[in-house]
């Protein structure tokens, strides 16, 4: 029978120790010394200053399974995430990293070598994308040979622009094309293309019939000023991340990441819990509040708490959105603590820290929902009421929302996803507008005092009061 999701990781890690990387730990969710970063989004981040040189290792080689969050800054899944097969919030980055060590060669031979016989992928199924020289700067002829050098086929290795194929750490730094990899899942799937009367983008498709496992980036270059040439890297390095999620459900012979092992056991829980069957048509709900308790376990293991500013905000619009769509399932009590312990339970083998604040984790859980469920429905009545008074006109005002937020603890991002069900949009120019002249800074928040005084109990409960000083110190910021 196919590999489990926690297979997969030990597999890939051994793969690269064997190849004389060192494995390192998952950093975490918050990253350390860069508060421009919402939160680690990608394997590299724990290794930016590495890569710049700033900072020297014993070891030019590593191997890491990443926690990465990707709701908010440069990276942004959030809205996706229910509506496609591959999209999360927080999803594991599997990666390997040459620190001016190996270069492209090891790269594609060991990427290919993974794939096709660790894994066995069919390669009647996969196809290669290389740098096809956007913008003045040189195609990637050299990706082009390896990966032929491999067996790939030449037309399955397609040149695509700046937009996939070129990472870059900033507008200065380290940069460099990269090559992805995408494994085909069949022409019957929908395409959002198609649907719209154009052709299909293959793997160039924001559909998901081609999908992308693992991308390679290859930093030659450097740039030392805005907009400034490119000047090639004395000693190049390497950069991969391949979705654990992404690779189980290729290996589990699954189309949707929600079918696989890592999430099916949540999923059931929930099924459960609300007496409904999942079903890939009718589930959406089930695969966001799925998605969302894990993002929640995690964050908070790793001392992000709800609140209305920074990172804490995001947690929170990740938590009452999950608690929404538990009530759109009819889920009556609190549940989300459940299925907070379920993640716990099943990821804590790989994460040990899970089971470590696993008391902390109910608590925070249970204390957010019921928070929440004490003005969410007088909330959506207010809201029901107020949308049905706009006749004709199709956006609600910046100060119902902000009443929404303010009075009935609604996130402006929920407002605004409810809004859009029953068709109309939201002022959010004013809402803002609103939030500044009240003192607040930007989207972050009334309350924080109130939510700090509250959770400083929840800590005094359980005894974990390092995790206050987190606490409000979140930036929106731009991602790698
Ligand atoms: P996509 O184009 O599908 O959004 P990406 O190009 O933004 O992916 P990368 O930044 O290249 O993704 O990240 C490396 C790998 O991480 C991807 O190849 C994919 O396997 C995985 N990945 C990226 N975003 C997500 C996500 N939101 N959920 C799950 N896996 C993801
Ligand atoms: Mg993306
Ligand atoms: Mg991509
Ligand atoms: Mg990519």
């Amino acid at each position: 029978s196919a590999l489990t999701a926690a297979q997969i990781r030990e597999a890939f890690l051994q793969f690269f120790e064997e190849r004389a990387h060192r494995r390192l730990a998952s950093s975490s969710l918050v990253p350390a010394n860069d508060p421009t970063l919402l939160f680690t989004n990608a394997g590299m981040v724990q290794f930016k200053d590495v890569f710049t040189g700033r900072e020297k290792r014993d070891y030019r080689r590593a191997t890491t399974s990443q926690k990465c969050v990707r709701a908010g800054g440069k990276h942004n899944d959030l809205d996706n995430v229910g509506y496609t097969a591959r999209h999360h919030t927080f999803f594991e980055m599997l990666g390997n990293f040459s620190f001016g060590d190996y270069f492209k060669a090891e790269a594609i031979a060991f990427g290919w070598e993974f794939v096709t016989k660790r894994l066995g992928l069919s390669t009647e199924r996969l196809a290669v994308t290389v740098f096809n020289g956007e913008g003045g700067i040189p195609w990637d002829e050299e990706a082009f040979e390896l990966w032929e050098k491999q067996g790939v086929a030449r037309d399955r290795i397609l040149k695509l622009g700046y937009k996939d194929n070129f990472w870059a750490m900033g507008d200065t730094g380290p940069c460099g094309p990269c090559s992805e990899i995408h494994y085909h899942q069949g022409n019957d799937i929908p395409c959002v293309e198609e649907a719209a009367g154009r052709p299909c983008q293959g793997v160039a498709c924001d559909c998901d019939r081609w999908l992308e496992i693992w991308n390679l980036v290859f930093m030659q270059f450097e740039r030392k000023e805005k907009d400034a040439p490119l000047i090639p890297l004395p000693k190049p390095s390497i950069d991969t991340g391949a979705g654990l999620e992404r690779i189980a459900s290729v290996v589990q012979g699954k189309r949707s990441n929600y079918d696989t092992d890592l999430f099916q056991g949540i999923i059931g829980t929930i099924s459960q819990l609300c007496g409904q069957p999942y079903s890939q048509e009718t589930g959406a709900s089930q695969r966001v509040v799925a998605d969302h308790a894990r993002a929640t376990a995690f964050l908070v293991a790793d001392g992000v708490q709800p609140s209305n500013e920074g990172r804490g905000y995001v947690l929170r619009r990740i938590m009452r959105r999950a608690i929404r769509h538990g009530t759109l399932l009819g889920l009556k009590e609190l549940f989300f603590f459940k299925v907070v312990d379920r993640v716990i339970e099943l990821m804590g083998d790989a994460y040990p820290e899970l089971r470590e604040s696993r008391s902390f984790l109910m608590e925070v859980a249970k204390h957010e929902e019921e928070g929440f469920r004490r003005t969410l429905d007088r909330g959506l009545k207010l809201m029901d009421e107020e949308l049905a008074r706009l006749q004709g006109q199709k956006v609600l005002s910046g100060e119902v929302a902000f009443l929404l937020h303010g009075t009935y603890g609604f996130p402006w991002d929920l407002t605004q996803i409810i809004a859009r069900e029953r068709g109309f949009d939201v002022d959010l120019e004013r809402f803002k507008q609103l939030l500044e002249d009240e003192g607040n800074k930007g989207f972050a928040g009334s309350g924080q005092k109130a939510v700090g005084e509250i959770y400083q109990k929840v800590l005094e409960r359980t005894g974990l009061t390092e995790f206050l000083g987190y606490e409000g110190e979140g930036h929106e910021g731009e991602g790698s």
